[in-house]
């Protein structure tokens, strides 16, 4: 089944909660290790001097894959209801997750939890999407997380609603969302189809990424009808393994887990004979711990990490407030400042680490003016954490160095909205998950959509505006790394009213365009190789030009110009497209959109201009 372009699986509530049912231990607390108390003391240096280098692998070498919680307020507050912090409510499912993932002999990736971000009314109304039932939510929780998404370096999304908002058939889980409501969380086998994994194999012949059904399969592939009751994670849901043929378990071995509540009591003697023992898998139709390896570093790596690797939880001992460092490694206190304080004066410090109090997130600008200071605006770095190195977080993120370049910085608590959203570019971004950026500290370059971010739209709308005629002007640059091929391309829209990107996330299907009725837009798509003009409902007008317009990560310079009779596209120099057509001018914005699905590309511009015709 397709949702929202990503191959996601429902899951019954029939089906049965994860093994150890949910539940579990959760009131212990478990030492809490993800808020373990750092060094505190402002000023005083954590003692590592580096070099600091973030990455997608913990200091062992093994690969995170990093996962956030997202609830709903109505979600903390059932939460709260049953006499639990989140943090107490979650923290053990990861653990268990992981303790699962050991016993299923997958040592070569691990998942770090990131803890957990609370949504607010702001984001339903910025995307027009209210929580629902799973299935809608699993396909609006990144467009609610928006930005976030990056600054919490999040792989991996747990979007859990209310019992009340979001009770309904199934849970879901698929691409980087899973979905579920407070008491339904069968989260290792959710987990599983986010990271490829099907359910019980039915006669699919070489697909090896399914659960096993204790009673094994045939040669076909299917489930034996009689034997041993229920499976692994993936299939049947009461054995708290995911499917792997190099576990054999004996007797005893099924006895001590049985009495841990991983596996299920049922006479395993009587079926396995005495001496027998349990293969937990099946080398064509039952290997989730291989599935899971082919794609634990494409998952670690769909967004790059913001936590310091390693980093048990390093906070600045007012929990409000967050120390900016001279040097890296928190070391030589510059300035500290509080919730709701920003600073336009750091052009003459030079900051190169920051550490942020628990209930305080930053944001830093290269532009002393918040970003008004040039077209796009200069670097915004969001941090959700602390971080060692801005010089090491930049590289990590593909973003030039900001050390010693940050001029303006704002602290604010993580429900903040607007602070988190404060950028006085020349640009509004609006996105379904992942969101446009300024990529260059001189403030000329906007990254409308990153390489490797699939199934997004995104746009970028500019302030200014001219009354017709007039051209848009800029250098554009497509460039994808990889074997697959890049997708899917960009529309340059005009004549818009932008009015509805305020309440709707910009569709990828029509590259980032919103197609109400209003504007027009030329789409240089580099999937179809398609150059067209297109009407308010992107509908083409006129001829469809087959041309390539991938650039291969070469700039090139793209005009169109706009008049009240006609469009005229100018690709590298080269006149593409002409189309004599009325233009409705009664609306004004222009900007750039951006699509994605399976296949993705970074598409930026640099030099934007809107010259009078
Ligand atoms: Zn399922």
């Amino acid at each position: 089944m397709i949702i929202g372009g990503s191959p996601t699986l429902e899951d019954g509530e029939a089906e049965g909660d994860t093994t150890g049912d949910g539940d579990g231990d959760s009131g212990d607390g478990d030492g809490d290790p993800a808020t373990g108390d750092g060094d505190g003391d402002p000023g005083d240096g954590d003692g590592d001097a580096g070099p600091f280098v973030y990455s997608e692998y913990d200091p062992d070498g093994v690969v995170m894959i990093d996962a956030l919680f997202v609830l709903t307020e109505a979600a903390v507050d059932e939460i709260a209801g049953q006499g639990q912090t989140p943090e107490q409510f979650l923290d053990w499912r990861i653990d268990d997750l992981n303790a699962a993932l050991a016993r299923s002999l997958v040592d070569s990736s691990t998942v770090r939890s990131l803890g957990y971000h609370v949504l607010s009314e702001d984001d339903y109304m910025r995307t027009g999407a209210w929580p629902g039932p799973t299935d809608f939510n699993i396909n609006a929780a990144l467009g609610w997380l928006s930005t976030y998404r990056a600054a919490y370096g999040a792989d991996k999304i747990l979007m859990i609603a209310s019992t009340a908002e979001s009770q309904s058939p199934a849970a879901w889980g698929g691409g980087a969302v899973s979905s579920y409501w407070v008491e339904f969380l069968p989260i290792n086998h959710e987990f599983g189809h986010c990271m490829g994994g099907g359910h019980c194999n039915e006669g699919d012949p070489d697909s090896y990424n399914f659960g096993f059904p204790l009673a094994g399969y045939d040669e076909d592939g299917w489930p034996y009808p009689s034997g041993l009751s229920g499976g692994t994670m993936m299939c049947g849901n009461n054995v708290n393994f995911f499917s792997n043929p190099e576990v054999t378990l004996s007797l005893a071995e099924i006895e001590a887990y049985v009495d841990e509540g991983i596996m299920q009591a049922q006479d395993y003697a009587a079926a396995l004979g005495p001496g027998g023992s349990l293969q937990l898998g099946h080398p064509i139709y039952a290997n989730m711990a291989q599935t899971w390896r082919d794609n634990e570093l494409p998952a670690a790596r769909s967004v790059p990490t913001a936590k310091y690797p390693g980093d048990p939880g390093t906070y600045y001992a007012k929990d409000d407030c967050a120390g900016f460092y001279a040097d890296e490694g928190y070391t030589n206190l510059v300035l500290e400042l509080c919730s709701g304080e920003t600073d336009q004066d750091l052009a003459d410090q030079s900051i190169s680490s920051v550490m942020l109090g628990r209930d305080v997130h930053v944001n830093l600008y290269t532009d002393t003016d918040f970003g008004a200071g040039s077209t796009c605006g200069g670097i915004l770095e969001r941090l959700a954490f602390s971080s060692p190195s801005l010089s090491a977080i930049c590289e990590h993120h593909g973003l030039e160095n900001i050390d010693g370049g940050v001029a303006a910085v704002a602290v604010y608590p993580p429900s903040d909205r607007p602070t988190h959203q404060m950028f006085e570019g020349q640009f509004e971004f609006h996105s379904s998950g992942e969101s446009p950026f300024c990529s260059s500290v001189d403030g000329e370059t906007l990254t409308v959509l990153r390489d490797g971010v699939a199934w997004t739209g995104t746009a970028a709308i500019f302030e200014q505006t001219l009354a017709l005629p007039y051209s848009i002007e800029f250098d554009y640059l497509s460039k994808h790394v990889g074997d697959d091929p890049p997708a899917d391309g960009i529309s340059v829209f005009f004549a818009k009213d932008a009015g509805a990107y305020a309440g709707q996330v910009p569709p990828r299907e029509t590259l980032g365009f919103i197609a109400d009725g209003t504007g027009y837009a030329i789409e240089l798509n580099i999937w179809t190789n398609q150059v067209s003009l297109r009407d308010g409902d992107y509908i083409t007008i006129g001829q469809t030009v087959n041309t390539s317009t991938y650039t291969d990560g070469v700039w090139v310079p793209v005009r169109v110009d706009v008049a009240l009779d006609g469009v005229t596209l100018w690709f590298d120099n080269q006149q593409i497209l002409a189309e004599a057509v009325v233009i409705d001018d009664s609306h004004a914005r222009v900007g750039i959109g951006a699509g994605s699905g399976a296949y993705t590309s970074e598409f930026s511009v640099r030099n934007f201009a809107l010259v009078p015709g």
